[in-house]
């Protein structure tokens, strides 16, 4: 089937699957409150119907799978899974964005079930400043679980770093020297007013350009990598030769090239991070809908797809959070923990 294009030119080709909502720590940019409403089980799709789904979202050009969540090593069995996407041979990538803390008790199974590639989020290299921005006592599980993935032999690890104001925007140089370190690319992430962060204010934004200054003053001229990808992070080479890159959602987005949507643990499909509604692709998969009306579905909600969320955030005058914390109570699936990074 033709590749599918939305209003915008942009084709339908990488898919993110949340496989579950829950967490195992609470990043205060993620999320901050004391509690959470979690989705139904009943309504968690199983391994077989998310791989159905898959299977239609091949058939429409998508060629690149990122698991996430909430936590996706805390669901259960998560490496057959992986097992069953490594059968799809349409799929050229599969990888994984984890914080890390189980990936001693599962990296090896992930790479033995065919798990491509790895990113780690890990904001700082300070274990105080690790319990107080998640509010558990975890950094050193999640650095075993960096040596666990190297161990088990994933290369090209990235290490994703959301990087706050005054709580960690001291650590750029220790984390880009981490990674050379470890060999793995670190990439900077703009603090994003998404659903969840509820504490999100503009003054706590680090921009890239304020990043890329600290960065010159430091080690000298930053180069701008110069590659054509839909890839969410610009890269940038430092004098001696290290590579990383900015995800600058916030400050200077790129949803002309995004082709990426966003599946839910419990089947809500989402056209951008930043969508109030997402599409309700369970109920078809239960109700029986054959496979090539869910294909129908799909192909008609991308190509009236005229999504640029970040783009029009950026258009905001009086920018605060996104969606206040009553609504978030209301509608789980507004959460980024839901839907997935
Ligand atoms: N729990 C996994 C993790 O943290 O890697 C996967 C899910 S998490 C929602 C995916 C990514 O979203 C993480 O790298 C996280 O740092 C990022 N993220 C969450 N809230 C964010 C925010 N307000 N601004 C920017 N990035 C955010
Ligand atoms: Fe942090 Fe990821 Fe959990 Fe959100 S889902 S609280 S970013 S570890
Ligand atoms: Fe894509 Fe929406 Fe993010 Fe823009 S805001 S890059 S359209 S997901």
């Amino acid at each position: 089937m033709a590749l599918q294009l939305d209003r915008l030119g942009r084709p339908l080709r990488s898919l993110r699957l949340s496989v579950t909502d829950r967490c195992n720590i609470r990043c205060s940019y993620c999320m901050p409150e004391a509690d959470y409403v979690w989705l139904p089980r009943q309504d968690i799709l199983t391994f077989e119907e998310i791989v159905r789904l898959v299977d239609v979202f091949i058939d429409l050009g998508v060629d690149r799978v990122r698991l996430t969540g909430g936590e996706p090593l805390i669901r259960k069995n998560l490496p057959h899974l992986v097992e069953l996407l490594a059968e799809r041979s349409a799929l050229s990538e599969i990888a994984l964005t984890t914080n890390g803390i189980l990936l001693p008790d599962h990296a090896a199974d992930l790479k033995r079930a065919g798990l491509d590639r790895v990113t780690v989020s890990l904001d700082t290299l300070r274990p105080d400043r690790f319990r107080a921005l998640t509010r558990y006592d975890e950094h050193a599980r999640v650095l075993r679980g960096i040596d666990a993935a190297i161990e088990a032999g994933f290369r090209g690890l990235k290490l994703d770093a959301v990087i706050l104001r005054g709580v960690n925007d001291d650590e750029l140089v220790r984390l880009l020297e981490y990674g050379t370190q470890i060999q793995a690319e670190v990439r900077f992430i703009e603090y994003m007013d998404v659903g969840g962060a509820t504490r999100w204010a503009w003054q706590d934004v680090v921009s890239r350009r304020e990043m890329l200054d600290r960065l010159e003053r430091h080690y000298g001229p930053v180069t701008p990598v110069v590659e054509d990808t839909s890839a969410p992070a610009a890269r940038f080479t430092l004098p001696d030769g290290t590579t990383f890159g900015v995800i600058s959602s916030t400050t200077e987005p790129f949803c002309r090239r995004c082709d990426r949507s966003r599946l839910t643990a419990d089947g809500l499909w989402y056209l951008c991070l930043y969508a109030t509604e997402g599409i309700d692709l369970r109920a078809p998969l239960r109700g029986g809908m054959s496979r090539a009306a869910v294909r129908d579905l799909i192909a008609s909600r991308w190509q009236a797809r005229v999504d640029r969320g970040a783009e029009e955030r950026l258009q905001s005058k009086d920018r605060h959070a996104f969606i206040t914390v009553g609504r978030l109570k209301k509608d789980a699936h507004l959460e980024m923990h839901t839907r997935g990074g």
